[in-house]
């Protein structure tokens, strides 16, 4: 069968394949360790779900607006817009709900970006951002920092990519799969390139309150922590998937400029519609019942630290042969394996398959986020399956 040019290149999702091929080999009976979803493993908080639950008894089962519910979009703008430098003046108008950031990202690539224009992806990068940008039919263009520098972009890096169809680029810190953090201001020299160069910046900040800095309950720097002036044109993509363990609500957002968001509306307008309602009004409740939100945040990023330092502490000890990236946030590591491959086992998908096989331990190839060299570890498990997973690893 003939299908369209428009999915010509479009492969599936490497992160989800992965997890249903674990999901699958433990449900016929095997001893599986799955290191590979990209999800808490925390149920969401009982009173978020309550609020859904009232709010379909109440009736709240219709369809909302498509950019979402006013007061929803006003409550992801007064969490966002608090604390941040005068001039942003962040309303409701920037706000777009979507069905998970992966919506907001697609809305934004596909809004700004056509054929011939180029995309810098900062890479490694997650696995859905070159596939969105060829949707959009754009080019990805993969553009790395130093592995020493944990692949941060400096301006340099930038302007080696750079032509004159360069038209956006997509940054995520903290960052999936790497854990890498931009200070504030790293972050500022990329967002004054991306203004000086006429480049649209999708700023990807889905792990920001995921973040182990000095500081408890600090977020990772954002794009909206810079003075405005310094930040050119900008989509800032966020949701509740991560910081409120509510991957199955499917509730994104994007923020804006008003213009911008117009269009991103207009677009969904065609294609979802609004995002589900009833999540909608779970998202209302998990974004302005800020206190009790502010102490579950705080215990799940305390347990993700935890499990942060056990992690990288057992590698250090019982992995020596596989370095590792220490993450500042998220709750990904990323694990240099290139120093085993062999003519046998030649690259990373052969050797998560060639681990998965030996010891049932599900780990995402590094080539599925554009670093063949690495493979990727969630640490979103409990510490004793993440203890047993390594003990695995080591007795090979
Ligand atoms: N961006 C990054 C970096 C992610 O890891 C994910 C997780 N799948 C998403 C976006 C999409 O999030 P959501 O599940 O809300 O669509
Ligand atoms: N973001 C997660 C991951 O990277 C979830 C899976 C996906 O949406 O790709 O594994």
């Amino acid at each position: 069968m003939t299908f369209s040019p428009n999915i010509a290149n479009l492969r599936p999702s490497a992160t989800i394949a992965v997890s249903t091929l674990a999901k699958k080999l433990r449900a016929e009976g095997r001893d599986i360790l799955d290191l590979s979803a990209g999800e808490p493993d925390f149920p969401t908080p009982d009173w978020i779900s309550e609020a859904a639950i009232e709010g379909i008894r109440e009736g709240r089962t219709r369809y909302t607006p498509a950019p979402g519910l006013p007061e929803l979009r006003k409550a992801v703008a007064a969490s966002l817009g608090t604390g941040i430098p005068a001039g942003w003046d962040l309303t409701a108008e920037s706000v777009v709900v979507t069905s998970g950031a992966k919506q907001a990202l697609f809305n934004a690539c596909f809004a700004l970006f056509g054929p011939g224009d180029e995309v810098l992806v900062a890479t490694p990068y997650w696995t859905s951002y070159p596939e969105i940008v060829e949707l959009a039919q754009a080019t990805p263009v993969f553009v790395s920092g130093a592995a020493d520098r944990g692949f941060r972009l400096t301006a340099s890096d930038l302007d080696a990519v750079r032509t004159p169809r360069t038209r956006g680029l997509i940054l995520c810190s903290p960052s999936n799969p790497t854990g890498t953090v931009y200070s504030l201001e790293e972050l500022g020299e990329v967002t004054r390139w991306a203004r000086d160069n006429d480049v649209h910046l999708i700023s990807d900040e889905i792990y920001r309150k995921i973040h182990f800095g000095d500081a408890e309950g600090e977020d990772a720097p954002g794009i909206l922590d810079l003075e405005p002036e310094s930040v050119g044109s900008w989509v800032l993509v966020d949701g509740v998937s991560k910081a409120f363990a509510m991957t199955g609500w499917r509730i994104g957002y994007s923020v804006s400029a008003p213009e911008i968001a117009r269009k991103l509306s207009a677009l969904q307008s065609h294609t979802t519609s609004n995002a589900a309602t009833p999540s909608q009004v779970a998202a209302l409740a998990a974004l302005t019942r800020t206190e009790r939100a502010a102490a579950d945040i705080r215990d799940m990023v305390a347990a993700f630290r935890r499990r942060r330092d056990l992690v990288v502490r057992l590698f250090r000890e019982k992995l020596p042969q596989l370095p590792v990236l220490v993450p500042g946030g998220a709750f990904y590591l990323f694990v240099r394996v290139d120093g085993e491959f062999t003519e046998a086992v030649p690259d990373s998908g052969a050797w998560c398959s060639r681990v998965l096989e030996e010891t049932g331990v599900a780990m995402v190839p590094g080539a599925a986020f554009g670093d063949d060299r690495y493979a990727r570890l969630s640490f979103a498990s409990s510490d004793e399956v993440l203890e047993e997973a390594v003990r695995r690893l080591a007795a090979r």
